[in-house]
């Protein structure tokens, strides 16, 4: 750094010291958002493809290159559009509670749990024990059918189903 540099005495070439490359916020040179002397940059005059800008980086909401729910481009995500390859999204985190590869109770894919039910018991209408008589699974019975009580082994949790 020159001596007239340190007292403060700058050889200014438009926003930048010619001699101890020291910047200032004046006389910038201005090719559209960017100056090319300095490298600062302006919200005006970018140069947009598509959503983003080819100079500053910086983007805007028009003209995204969506593929599926990304954009190509500048990486904006939108909830829609995924690119489902069975319960995931390909191009992000996103799930859905359809198409699980099930491997016995857990999904491959997203790591969903579900029950495994395992058959314990049969029994009629006449039988069915107390506390559960009248509706079951929305369905109010009036004719005798076959129940079947089934048990998770995963978690314990118990259901019943008409056979017909
Ligand atoms: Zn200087
Ligand atoms: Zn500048
Ligand atoms: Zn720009
Ligand atoms: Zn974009
Ligand atoms: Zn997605
Ligand atoms: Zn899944
Ligand atoms: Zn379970």
């Amino acid at each position: 750094m020159g001596i007239l540099c340190k007292l403060g005495i700058h050889q200014w070439d438009g926003c930048k010291c010619s001699r101890c490359g020291k910047t200032r916020d004046k006389r910038h040179s201005w090719d559209g958002c960017l100056c090319t002397r300095c490298g600062k940059t302006r919200d005006e005059g970018h140069s947009w493809d598509g959503c983003l800008c080819t100079r500053c980086r910086k983007t805007r909401e028009e003209g995204h290159s969506w593929d599926g729910c990304t954009c190509v481009r500048c990486g904006k995500w939108r909830d829609e559009n995924h690119i489902w390859i069975g319960c995931k999204c390909a191009r992000c985190w996103r799930t859905r509670d359809e198409g699980h590869s099930w491997n016995a109770c857990k999904c491959t894919g997203c790591g969903k749990e579900r029950h495994i039910w395992e058959l314990t018991e049969t029994y009629t209408m006449d039988e069915l024990p107390e506390g559960i008589q009248g509706c079951l699974e929305n369905m109010c019975f009036i004719e005798e059918h076959v129940y079947d009580k089934y048990k998770c082994s995963r978690c314990g949790e118990t259901m019943e189903k008409r056979r017909e």
